[in-house]
């Protein structure tokens, strides 16, 4: 795979990758807004892992700032082998009666961000004749809970749609769909886990070792542990007017998806 570039590099998942995937011997280049995170990450790993770590600050929801990441993957200079679409953010607001600003900001860094990257990293790896894309989505791209579900679910019928697309290029994508798992996640979106079952939580370090893997095989719907695969399952089974009713439940989301009604 080579150079590996990793959005949301500076903490949770994204920080796993980065180490997951330099301790396998990749160079990796580290994009999220923290500067000082990353550059301090950048000298870890190249001292535990004697790879080279880039760093390259960018605010996604930024045009000038996504721009500058679309050209370091079109760059022929230490190619990027491995795309990993990271970088995410919880909501914890109402649709109707939140900030469409917000909104437009989460969209832009879910959805928009994910796609301008995907298209320049197929053409180059494309044209190279080989490379991955790894994108992050949810299980809560399988319910109906706020903006936040269908941006995951967006991202997963996006990536299936490009692994179709690539089929037989030497290029792969992936979508991992985690359930809740121990990050910054839930505390940057001020989102209250009190509730939530201790037996839904993944480590980051178990959902990254995951996703790799499925990588390398390329599988294109990777849903790490046994627990949220059974989980996935019944959601794709069950009727979607169920789903949605258990939608209503914001307490027992994943990762925070918001729903739009609280029977608290
Ligand atoms: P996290 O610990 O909060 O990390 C989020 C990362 O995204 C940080 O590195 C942050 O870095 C970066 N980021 C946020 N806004 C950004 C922006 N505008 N531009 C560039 N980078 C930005 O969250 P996480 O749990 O690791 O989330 C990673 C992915 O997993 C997300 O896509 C999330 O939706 C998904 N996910 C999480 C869970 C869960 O339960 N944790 C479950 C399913 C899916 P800076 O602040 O430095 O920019």
């Amino acid at each position: 795979m080579g150079t590996a570039l990793v959005t949301g590099a500076s903490a949770g998942l994204g920080l796993e990758f980065a180490w997951q995937l330099a301790t396998a011997r990749h160079d990796v280049v580290l994009v999220a807004r923290d500067e000082q995170r990353l550059t301090r990450l950048a000298s870890q790993l190249e001292a535990a892992a004697g790879v080279r770590a880039e760093v390259l600050a960018a605010d996604l929801t930024d045009r000038g700032d996504l721009e500058r990441v679309a050209a370091r993957l079109r760059s022929d200079e230490r190619p990027v082998g491995l795309l990993v679409n990271n970088a995410g953010m919880g909501l914890n607001q109402s649709f109707v009666d939140g900030d469409l600003a917000a909104e437009e900001r989460a969209l832009d860094l879910m959805v928009r961000a994910v796609m301008v990257l995907s298209h320049e990293a197929a053409g180059a790896m494309r044209a190279r004749g080989r490379g991955a894309i790894l994108n992050v989505g949810s299980v809560a791209g399988l319910i109906a809970t706020g903006t936040y579900s269908a941006h995951k679910a967006w991202v997963r019928v996006f990536t299936e749609a490009l692994s179709v697309e690539l089929k037989g290029t030497g290029v792969t994508a992936t979508v991992v769909a985690p359930g809740f798992t121990r990050t910054e996640f839930h505390e940057r979106g001020r989102i209250d886990t009190a509730h939530y079952p201790e037996v839904g939580w993944l480590d980051a370090e178990d959902v990254v070792a995951a996703a790799l893997a499925d990588v390398r095989r390329g599988v294109v719907l990777s849903t790490p542990s046994l627990r949220y695969k059974a989980v996935s399952a019944l959601l794709r089974l069950a009727p979607r007017s169920a789903v949605r009713a258990f939608g209503g439940y914001r307490r027992a989301l994943p990762d925070g998806a918001q729903a739009q009604t609280d029977e608290s």
